[in-house]
């Protein structure tokens, strides 16, 4: 067996994803090579390497591949497939990008957003919020994965695998990049972060989340929030923390005024340690809370900043 994982660049830089993904590809067993594909992503090649586990990683350096565009990704992916037979990206934005297109142009179903391996064809992927966990066989030759990287931990840096150039260079005319842009923050990538502080409905306006952050500056935290408050115009969509936003499993999860409900215990659940600030005891985050405070955040969030 011979697998590819298609690495995931965060601004250039390999993104910590990729880390989890390999670990996934090490269950599956057999050599595992790492694609690098965009423009300018040498660091990124070298990082990867480093990965324990990995043969050998192949680099696609080109300005077509700039900008992670799926139709120039999918088209190298779907050229490179044919040696493999697992291709697998971790459940991020890329990855749902690129490995839909691979799977339909090889005429193969899509594994999605899997959580544990059972065997080379057999995993397991969580439905229904995370409230029940199928298990899923595949008989396609090639199998085609996205690799839910909290599921996961991440390999260590042990690794010294061999670079090599791909010279596949594919034509793109059916898209083009306009621009990005992109939030200015400080703080880590929600997505990747050690600590998230999330914020919901009881913070009660955009103004207050700044209560959120002398504690996330002393944690080293992002911020994150509810469904709710993002519905609710405090802070922008990218925020969201859930089964329709983004799914974290930082070492320490702070829900702060968050009642709990499926959707965002979906995006948070497999945290480490859970921390709730609610100011009813009923609240269903105190059920999957490892620390609960009760009370009102507005004299608690101050008290716990001048603490820490
Ligand atoms: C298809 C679908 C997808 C969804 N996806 C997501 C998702 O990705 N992420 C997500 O978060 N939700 C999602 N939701 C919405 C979800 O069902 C909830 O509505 C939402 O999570 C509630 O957000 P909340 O906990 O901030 O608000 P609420 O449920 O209103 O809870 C607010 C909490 O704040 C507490 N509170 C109020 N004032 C204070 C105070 N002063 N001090 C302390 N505590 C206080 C209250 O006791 C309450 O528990 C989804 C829903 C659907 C139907």
């Amino acid at each position: 067996m011979s697998i590819l994982v298609l690495a995931d660049l965060h601004e250039g830089q390999l993104a910590g994803a990729t880390a989890h993904v390999i670990a996934a590809a090490k269950q599956i067993g057999g050599d595992i090579d790492v694609l690098v594909a965009g423009e300018g992503v040498q660091a990124a090649a070298d990082a990867a390497a480093k990965l324990d586990g990995v043969n050998k990683v192949r680099v696609a350096d080109n300005a077509v591949y700039a900008h992670q565009l799926a139709e120039p990704l999918g088209a190298l992916l779907v050229e490179l497939a044919d040696d493999y037979s697992h291709v697998l990206a971790s459940a991020s934005t890329t990855g749902k990008n690129m490995l839909p297109r691979l799977a339909a142009l090889k005429d193969v179903s899509q594994l999605s957003d899997i959580i544990a391996v059972d065997s080379a064809d057999t995993f397991k992927r969580p439905i229904y919020a995370g409230n029940a966990i199928a298990t899923v066989k595949s008989d396609d030759a090639l199998k085609v994965i996205t690799v839910r990287a909290t599921g996961f931990d991440a390999v260590d840096e042990s690794g010294s695998a061999s670079i090599e150039a791909v010279d596949v260079v594919v034509e793109n005319s059916q898209s083009s990049f306009v621009k990005e842009e992109l939030a200015q923050s400080d703080r880590p990538e929600l997505g990747g972060a050690k600590v998230v502080i999330s914020g919901g409905r009881g913070m009660g306006n955009g103004e207050n989340f700044k209560l959120l952050d002398g504690i996330a500056d002393k944690l080293g935290a992002a911020i994150g929030a509810s469904r709710a408050a993002v519905d609710a115009g405090f802070v922008p969509n990218d925020m969201q923390v859930g089964q329709t936003g983004k799914i974290v499993a930082p070492e320490l999860y702070i829900a702060v005024g968050i009642s709990g409900a499926i959707q965002h215990l979906a995006g948070m659940k497999d945290s480490k340690v859970i921390v709730a600030i609610n100011k009813d005891d009923d609240a269903p985050i105190f059920q999957v809370a490892d620390y609960g405070l009760v009370g009102d955040l507005f004299e608690i969030l101050p008290e716990l900043e001048s603490k820490l």
